[in-house]
């Protein structure tokens, strides 16, 4: 009998995906254990959003395997959204509902879906807002805050579904400069908790920090995947270097 904690949360394998004559990940190997972070960085175009959405199949995948805590992706129905609930996923928009409370977007998931008690989910989210530090913000409407707070409102709604893992897509590429960083402390934060979270990012101070792996992503391929010392240090591939050279 295999030791199921030991195997990979996310096992993607051979995975292809076109968009008409585009090839837009091209035999995508990539496996993540439970607890680790990995970090993705390339390029815009090369795929990594595509990647992020594959692994809860907001996209379909042409060709290959993805497996996700020992089954492969439900196509349909009651076990895709179960899956959905389980890989919690952030968005560089924040994608609330902008016409219920940021309490109530915390809610709506768990009392929907997870058949939870109102009162229980309220509690719950109550304490995921304190959590990230907006609990002070709760029976606002979301666009009476700000980016940042909007994020970690984001942040607290995928959390209170019970996620087994978190895909976070440049979470922080929409917010004003002053705010990237109490966005990024909350995903530090959720990293060293041991949370399994694969994140698009440009930024490198988290790569470097919370990263367990650095993947460099060009053309629909994943070139590299090193701990981040190494990585930074010493990019094998010249696509890795130049990207290097233009974002640090
Ligand atoms: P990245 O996140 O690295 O910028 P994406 O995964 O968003 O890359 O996109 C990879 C490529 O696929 C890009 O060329 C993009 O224009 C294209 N693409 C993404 N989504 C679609 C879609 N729904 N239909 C057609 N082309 C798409
Ligand atoms: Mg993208």
């Amino acid at each position: 009998m295999t030791d199921s904690s030991t195997d990979p949360l996310i096992r993607m394998s051979g995975v292809n995906k076109h968009f008409g004559d585009l090839h837009v990940l091209r035999d995508v190997d990539l496996s993540v254990a439970r607890g680790e972070v990995v970090v993705v960085i390339g390029p815009s175009g090369s795929g990594k959003s595509t990647l992020c959405r594959a692994i809860n199949r907001l996209e379909p995948i042409d060709s290959g395997e993805i497996v996700f805590d020992g089954v492969p992706l439900p196509a349909e129905g009651r076990a895709l959204a179960r899956l959905r609930s389980e890989v919690g996923m952030v968005f560089q928009s924040f994608n609330l509902f902008p016409h219920r409370t940021v309490l109530d977007n915390v809610t709506m998931g768990p009392i929907r879906v997870r058949k939870e008690k109102p009162a229980v989910a309220r509690e719950r989210a109550l304490a995921l807002l304190e959590r990230v530090g907006i609990a002070n913000q709760a029976t606002k409407l979301p666009g009476a805050l700000s980016g940042g707070q909007q994020q970690r409102a984001a942040i607290a709604r995928a959390l209170a579904m019970r996620p087994k893992a978190m895909l976070f897509d440049e979470p922080t590429s929409a917010l004003d400069p002053e705010m990237v960083g109490e966005v990024l402390a909350v995903m530090t934060d959720l990293a060293a908790e041991g949370m399994t979270m694969v994140v698009v990012t440009h930024e490198m101070g988290f790569a470097r920090h919370a990263a367990n792996r650095v993947i460099f992503m060009a053309d629909g391929q994943l070139l590299e995947d090193a701990p981040p010392a190494e990585f930074f240090a010493n990019p094998r591939t010249e696509r890795a270097r130049d990207f290097l050279s233009k974002i640090l």
